[in-house]
């Protein structure tokens, strides 16, 4: 079975096509993409002629499903039929996200017309956040603003139940892995009486960062609210804000709605911060030649995720594992060296060798004596999307 998953930005598409064999394991056929899109269309048709030439997919006809990574809906969650019913609850919530649920809707649209037949399934990052308990996922505002959709749905499900699912393999808990393979097939499992709960924190730290707590493999909360603009800052975006601060620059600053909103995601974040770059590479560059905004940046991140990881430990009754993933959780010893530095009474001990070792891969970077696990898991969000496209 063939299976395409299909990433799509306000200006991009990006495609991965994985094979399943009968047992479910998965290979990667092939990966591309392509910038600066301004007809789907045409971008759709490139990439089924890249998989042609690449021998894969003769027609569409070899094609057996396109997944999609869609972001949110209103009133819509889960992995589901990418049909009329998502394109609206997209639509519903273009506000929320802007820069992501119309070119998913465009995007949905074009494959459909280009590939009669082909089923396509889309997961909602919103999805692994479906059994947060009501008081963690509700804010304090009038029933209203409830109604019209003001709560916390949180995002990067798909790489916080790959972290789920992976870190309990790890952790010899097959079990708790099997109920994370079958969550969104039937909701979660009961599990076998007796045994302790598995705990487990999972950073997501990259161009966009979050934190989610998750307990025998579902989530019980994440740092990201209504929008992805919050939680921990993020690249170019502002992360957590106190509401009052939106009228209080509007009136000071006289700033319209419109300025505030762009400045709050595309010159906020590590950006804003440092004042150097959206990207923690030149961030590090610049704090290492003694420039303190660059260096604050980094400490606002850290402190931020600290915070985040420390929000889920009473939920949880303690931790078993701390998972760093994506870009910046895989890349940067030193940041995930801040993030656990001085939290021995709270049973986390990391390994400084086993930390600087493990870059860009799967590895356990807890010193041998620390109660809890502290582990990287590298991304793969493509795989949770193919995965549950092929159910
Ligand atoms: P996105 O959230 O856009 O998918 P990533 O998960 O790739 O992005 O994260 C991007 C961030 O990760 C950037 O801030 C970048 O500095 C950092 N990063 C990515 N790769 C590396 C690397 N090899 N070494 C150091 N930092 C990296």
């Amino acid at each position: 079975m063939n299976i395409l998953v299909a990433n799509l930005g306000s200006t991009s598409l990006k495609f991965r096509l994985f094979r399943f064999d009968d047992a479910g394991g998965a290979v990667l056929l092939a990966k591309g993409g392509y910038e600066r899109v301004t007809d789907y269309g045409r971008a759709i048709d490139d990439c089924l002629a890249e998989l042609r030439a690449g021998g894969h997919v003769r027609s569409a006809a070899d094609l057996h499903g396109v997944g999609f990574k869609a972001v949110l809906g209103r009133n819509l969650t889960g992995c589901v039929p990418a049909d009329d019913r998502v394109i609206a609850a997209l639509d519903g919530f273009r506000e929320i996200a802007p820069a992501h649920n119309p070119p998913y809707a465009t995007g949905i649209r074009r494959f459909r017309e280009k590939l009669p037949g082909v089923p396509l399934v889309a997961l909602f990052e919103t999805a692994f956040y479906q059994w947060v308990p009501e008081a963690a996922a509700r804010y304090a505002v009038p029933e209203a603003w409830h109604e019209a959709g003001v709560r916390r749905y949180g995002f990067h499900g798909a790489s916080h139940k790959f972290v789920a699912e992976r870190a309990a393999e790890l952790l010899g808990r097959d079990d708790v892995a099997e109920r994370v393979r079958r969550l969104y097939q039937a909701g979660p499992a009961p599990l076998p009486a007796g045994r302790p709960a598995l705990r487990v924190v999972s950073c997501h730290l990259g161009g966009s960062s979050s934190v989610t707590g998750i307990r025998d493999g579902v989530a019980i909360g994440t740092s990201m609210g209504l929008s992805p603009q919050s939680g921990l800052p993020q690249n170019n975006r502002v992360g957590d804000l106190d509401s009052a601060a939106v009228p209080f620059v509007m009136k000071t600053l006289n700033l319209p709605l419109a300025e505030v909103e762009r400045q709050m995601t595309k010159e906020s974040g590590l950006l804003g911060l440092s004042g150097v770059s959206n990207d923690l590479r030149d961030i590090r560059s610049a704090a290492l030649q003694v420039n303190p905004r660059a260096q604050l940046a980094i400490d606002v991140l850290v402190h931020a995720t600290r915070r985040w990881i420390g929000a889920f430990l009473p939920d949880l009754n303690g931790l078993d594992a701390l998972v760093f993933t994506a870009g910046i959780g895989e890349n940067n010893p030193d940041l995930r060296a801040a993030i656990c530095g001085g939290l021995d009474q709270l049973g986390l001990v990391l390994d400084p060798a086993r930390n600087e070792a493990v870059l860009g891969r799967e590895g356990e970077i807890s010193a041998a004596g620390s109660r809890v696990k502290i582990l990287v898991i590298p991304a793969n969000e493509e795989l949770v999307v193919a995965r549950e496209t092929l159910r």
